[in-house]
């Protein structure tokens, strides 16, 4: 029985479900889920992510962290941890570019949190030299202790519940139902929601919002354990401070897809409002949202790349070059990619990012 039948029968018995609901049961149902049954990444897969363009990306994020954790007097033991770490190259490339940084790794304990047997098992290929341990979930990783964290492309894999604006005060939630053999869209009768009630002012009729809840519990988790603890954590994803318009998106062999089409078969997501999370995150204090181009660029992409050029010819060379424009050319990955770090509130500004973002 394919996922989509076994949701049409359960649309038959419970009634119709929230996106959330259809997100989590297509990403991560254990026989048929997306990312429990495969590896999307990569060239051959459904799309490729910044780690996967160039080991560039996970090198300067890893000197990011080790700049910061410097910052903050090196502190000893501390959790690093990533979410949602994929095939493992960004952390590969982050250790391989830290591993000089006297007494980062000895300090170190790597967590990595992840869904996928799949991709745990690829993450496991490449960073087995570092011990890590895998959670389900941030929930698990030992807490009491300062924090460094790493998403890249995490959060928009987080189900979303989308509200369509009505008349007066009320929303009402889309919702998937069925229709023969079809998954076919519909709208809850509206009620008020506590959690948009700041959003009355600023959307009109018609329009759709996204919330995450799941992020933002996640956020809110980084967040006090960031300002408790120390460390900081770095959010990169597509996305802006504040979500407007439907972006529940399906890809499939590197194209836009019918998100309703083929349950389990494409990869969802939507973009990630990071106002949200900045203010989930609280007493945390974030960055100002930047844009990836800008930010990698502050890091130094470019004398990076051209350090990594002098060593390259012929087709390896274009690819090098192709790479930096992919990561940082406003028209490709640097302005749709943003980035946002997470800070206890006396720290040092973060490198590349400007301290204090907007009023939250
Ligand atoms: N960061 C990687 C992979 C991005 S794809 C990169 O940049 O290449 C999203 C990643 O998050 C995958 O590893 C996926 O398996 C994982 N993931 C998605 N939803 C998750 C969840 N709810 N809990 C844990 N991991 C999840």
């Amino acid at each position: 029985m394919t996922l989509k039948d076994r949701l049409i029968e359960r649309i038959a018995r419970t009634g119709p479900m929230t996106v959330a609901d259809y997100m989590t049961e297509c990403l991560l149902h254990p026989e048929h889920g997306y990312y429990t049954t495969g590896d999307p990444l990569g060239g051959a897969g459904d799309f490729i992510t910044a780690p996967e363009i160039s080991q560039m990306f996970g090198e300067l994020l890893g000197l990011w962290l080790a700049q910061v954790w410097m910052d903050q007097g090196a502190p000893s033991p501390f959790n690093l941890v990533e979410l949602g770490p994929g095939r493992g190259t960004l952390m590969a490339d982050a250790l391989r570019a830290t591993r000089t940084v006297p007494g980062l790794h000895g300090a170190m304990q790597l967590h990595l949190v992840e869904a996928s047997p799949t991709l745990r098992a690829a993450q496991e290929g490449l960073l087995s030299d570092f011990a890590p341990h895998w959670h389900d979930s941030l929930a698990t990783v030992p807490d009491g202790g300062p924090l460094f964290l790493v998403a890249n492309e995490f959060f928009d894999a987080l189900p979303i519940r989308q509200y369509q604006r009505g008349g007066a005060d009320g929303w009402h939630e889309r919702m998937i139902g069925a229709d023969g053999e079809n998954l076919i869209w519909g709208l809850s009768p509206p009620s008020t929601v506590a959690a948009l009630s700041e959003r009355l002012h600023n959307v009109s009729e018609g329009q759709i919002v996204e919330l995450c809840p799941a992020g933002e519990a996640i956020a809110g988790e980084i967040g006090r354990r960031v300002a408790a603890f120390g460390g900081a954590a770095l959010i990169i994803d597509y996305g802006d401070w504040t979500s407007i318009g439907d972006t529940f998106q399906a890809m499939a062999s590197h194209a836009y897809a019918d998100p309703l089409a083929d349950p389990g078969g494409a990869d969802l997501t939507a973009h990630v409002a990071f106002g949200a999370l900045a203010r989930a995150a609280n007493p945390a204090v974030p960055s100002t949202l930047t844009p990836q181009g800008v930010f990698l660029e502050r890091l130094g992409i470019t004398p990076r790349a051209q350090t990594l050029l002098k060593g390259l010819s012929g087709p390896a060379r274009d690819q090098l070059v192709a790479a930096h424009r992919r990561l940082t050319h406003p028209e490709e990955m640097g302005n749709l990619f943003k980035v946002l770090a997470l800070m206890p509130p006396s720290a040092a500004p973060p490198p590349g990012l400007d301290p204090q973002g907007p009023a939250a």
